[in-house]
């Protein structure tokens, strides 16, 4: 069925989007298209999507002719005392969401289709996954690698586009596209942030009324390392120093990590020459935030 949507005052001929659940109809779609020379887009997502994510779509949208958005809450990417059964889920927010942006497929699969349960196959980033977040969640970015190298196998797009919000998963991506020679584009996107500073995220909706006000620490001590560094500030040691009596000033945040690290191969640098990546994670009663800034001269 066609449709007509409406961009200012241009009626706009359109497709309404397909919600696609099984595999061989993902990849048979794909295939189609291929054939006929045009560029798809793959957004991954978890779902319970927010204006972050749709940056990343209007990203691929103005990139290639075709968009295809994944909503899968993979569990191989949740520890075992994570948060996967409750997190936040709202297929039908989304479906609406996903159709406004003009979005041609969803692509929506089970865990049973995704995971067989004969599989025995994982992708391990190996040093890249070890640092940050890694250290915290042993096997996030395996799960992590895992699914987005199948995601790429089903829906075989020429580019797909991830956040920077999640700059070492972004970093793990590239590294596994360039190690395997997969011949997808990687884009990064900024991240979105909320007028206040915070950074965009769907645990966001975990954060009682005062934990939200508190969490504006997280983008308010790296705006404030950053204003530091252009001053001429280069020590890691002061840098990182400022952002933990930054965030110390919130009783209600508890640190996970603050690091300073090269921004490709994320070990922990003494000093910053050109650029550093300044990533942080801070725990919440229930929401576990992340937050970084590069800093660039
Ligand atoms: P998620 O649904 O949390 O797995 O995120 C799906 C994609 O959206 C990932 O590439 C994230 O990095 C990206 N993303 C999530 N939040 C933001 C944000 N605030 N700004 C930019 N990208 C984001």
């Amino acid at each position: 069925m066609l449709g007509f949507r409406h961009y200012s005052n241009t009626p706009v001929l359109f497709l309404p989007m397909q919600i696609v659940e099984q595999i061989v109809e993902m990849h048979d779609w794909s295939e189609a298209e291929r054939r006929q020379s045009r560029r798809i887009a793959l957004i991954p997502t978890m779902g319970f999507l927010h204006e972050g994510h749709l940056c990343l779509v209007r990203d691929g949208k103005a990139r290639c002719d075709r968009v295809v958005v994944s909503i899968f809450v993979n569990p191989r990417q949740f520890g075992p005392k994570e948060d996967f059964t409750t997190y936040p889920r709202d297929l039908a927010r989304d479906v609406r969401l996903l159709e406004k942006e003009g979005v041609d497929i969803l692509f929506h699969p089970s865990v049973e289709a995704i995971y067989p349960a004969r599989a025995q196959t994982h992708i391990e980033v190996e040093n890249l996954s070890l640092p940050l977040c890694g250290a915290a969640r042993p096997g996030h970015f395996r799960g992590v690698a895992t699914v987005v190298a199948k995601l790429f196998n089903i829906v075989r797009p020429h580019m797909a586009v991830f956040g920077e919000k999640d700059y070492q998963q972004l970093q793990v991506i590239r590294r596994m596209v360039r190690d395997l020679n997969m011949e997808v584009e990687i884009a990064g996107h900024p991240i979105v942030r909320e007028a206040d500073g915070l950074a965009l995220s769907s645990r966001n909706a975990y954060l009682t009324p005062q934990e939200r006000g508190a969490a504006v620490c997280l983008s308010r001590s790296l705006c404030k390392a950053d204003r530091w560094f252009r001053r001429g500030e280069t020590s890691g040691r002061a840098l990182l120093c400022l952002v933990r009596s930054e965030l110390e000033k919130e009783p209600l945040a508890k640190i996970e990590y603050v690091k300073l690290c090269h921004v490709e191969t994320l070990e922990d640098i003494e000093k910053v020459d050109d650029a550093a990546l300044l990533a942080l994670a801070v725990q919440f009663s229930k929401a576990r935030l992340i937050d970084n800034r590069v800093l660039r001269r």
